[in-house]
């Protein structure tokens, strides 16, 4: 993967927090029901916490009730990329930020009509601006 924003592991430690660190960089994923988005219904948009790439729109955001936010489709389709997940015995597919490669959570197909896609993201790799 050919990243835009390419930094150390050194300077990801000194620009984000030790969550976002834990997420972003080392794909840990947040306790559900604790982040600041799951159920944040203001208009706007969603970026990237790690570099400020725009990837989800409020208009694309749905309760699915798991407890993180869940978008049906990226609001800029060229700052998300997929690859396959097989860590915890599981086969799923990872959500990264295109740009600086930063792990966002997971795609799921059980997401709403007509695509079924749910983009379930960890609120602290997302930086929210509302602008409505
Ligand atoms: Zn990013």
């Amino acid at each position: 993967m050919k990243l835009k924003t390419k930094k150390s592991e050194e300077e990801w430690l000194k620009k984000l927090t030790d969550q976002q660190f834990r997420v972003l960089r080392q794909k840990d994923t947040e306790a559900p029901f604790t982040g600041e988005y799951w159920n944040n219904h203001q208009k706007g948009i969603y970026r990237c916490a790690g570099c400020g790439a725009t990837l989800f729109d409020s208009d694309t955001k749905f309760d699915s009730g798991t407890g993180w936010p869940s978008f049906s489709d990226p609001k800029v389709m060229e700052n998300i990329t997929t690859q396959e997940d097989t860590s915890l015995g599981m086969v799923r597919t990872e959500v990264l930020c295109k740009k600086c490669g930063g792990h966002l959570g997971h795609l799921f197909m059980d997401g709403p009509e007509p695509n079924h896609c749910r983009y379930c993201i960890n609120s602290i790799a997302l930086k929210f601006e509302s602008d409505r």
